[in-house]
């Protein structure tokens, strides 16, 4: 088969290597289709783990099943997505479900062989079956970008009749919207600093706000009022990866509120320990992380999707092929992705 591996740092290659042979649990998928991100760039530079080289990239996996030994595995020729989260099913954590935290958690795509290759193995309980004429474009979302978004949602305990605050409105902030409200929120105001990216999101949201020339106190204010909320939101996400943002996101909440901060802040922030007392403590209110999502996320995620309540299609960057993969992520550091996941073709026709 064809396969793009990575060989060394900031090095990959495409090379004809034997086709995986399939082991017990595990299923062999012909690839349909992965996607590139800004993720990839860094696992070229070697700024993850892969547990070896060479190393097939891709952890966002859609397929066809060509082989798989469990009875309750779709049968051969089913198209499939698959979570590329590998727990090792016998700790505490995975027995909880919480495979995304497992301390032994391998991953396709990153320290076990991924989507970049014509075939690829993926444990039977990690696929899972799609309609056959599903948009696989859209599907590929399915593979983490809406996961990790239903995590998120779930894990911050967004619930019928909640007020939620969405602070950065890019692809992560954008879905967030969408599945806040399927989960039943009832009044979502969105902020950015982008106005192309507020109208787009506006259709799934109660109000947005342009927090450009803003200070948090002052988008603080304006998010309450466009919400109707005076006392704060229920819930504050926070997907921008800003310090401002984090500030905002804090702000926003009534008491005993939960801020998710999903983006990755790479700077100082206003609250600090010496504003604990005051943003944190007096307000009782709770600052929730996440990572990845679990295969509980990805049922729900394909439900909502397949039951017509996300529209993943803003999300969807051009479609490259295998071969195309190195000089796209090259494009990618010069030039970013505009929030947008690369769909990278391996055998779509
Ligand atoms: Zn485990």
């Amino acid at each position: 088969m064809r396969a793009l591996q990575m060989v060394g740092e900031g090095r990959l290659e495409m090379d004809e290597i034997a086709v995986p042979e399939v082991r017990e649990g595990w299923a062999l998928l012909r690839t349909v289709a992965s996607a590139a991100g800004l993720f990839h760039t860094q696992m070229v530079k070697g700024m993850l783990d892969t547990g070896g080289l060479p190393r097939i990239l891709g952890h966002e996996i859609i397929g066809e099943i060509v082989e798989a030994g469990s009875p309750a595995s779709p049968p051969p020729g089913t198209l499939v997505v698959s979570d590329a989260v590998v727990g090792c099913g016998v700790c505490e954590w995975c027995i909880r479900g919480e495979d995304s935290i497992c301390p032994w958690m391998h991953h396709l795509g990153i320290d076990l062989d991924g989507g970049f290759a014509e075939y690829v193995l993926a444990p039977e309980a990690n696929i899972f079956p799609l309609p056959p004429d599903i948009n696989v474009q859209e599907a590929v979302m399915l593979s983490s970008a809406v996961p990790a978004t239903v995590h998120a949602v779930s894990k911050v305990g967004v619930d019928a009749g909640m007020r939620v605050a969405v602070s950065g409105v890019g692809s992560i902030g954008f879905a967030v919207c969408q599945v806040a409200k399927a989960f039943g929120a009832t009044t979502i105001v969105a902020a950015d600093v982008s106005d192309a990216q507020l109208e787009a999101v506006a259709p799934w949201v109660d109000a947005t706000i342009n927090v450009g020339d803003m200070t948090p106190a002052e988008a603080d204010s304006a998010m309450r009022e466009a919400g109707g909320v005076p006392h704060g939101f229920d819930v504050g996400f926070e997907t921008a990866g800003q310090a401002s943002s984090v500030d905002t996101t804090i702000k926003v909440l009534r008491p005993g509120g939960s801020a998710m901060m999903m983006g990755i802040v790479d700077g100082r922030t206003a609250i600090n320990f010496e504003s604990y007392l005051a943003e944190f403590v007096r307000r009782e209110v709770s600052f929730v992380t996440t990572f990845g999502f679990t295969r509980k996320d990805f049922l729900i995620g394909n439900a909502l999707y397949l039951g017509g309540r996300l529209d993943v299609s803003p999300l969807v960057g051009p479609t490259v092929t295998l071969d195309e993969v190195p000089a796209t992520l090259d494009y990618i550091v010069e030039h970013g992705t505009g929030g947008k996941r690369y769909v990278v073709d391996v055998g779509m026709a």
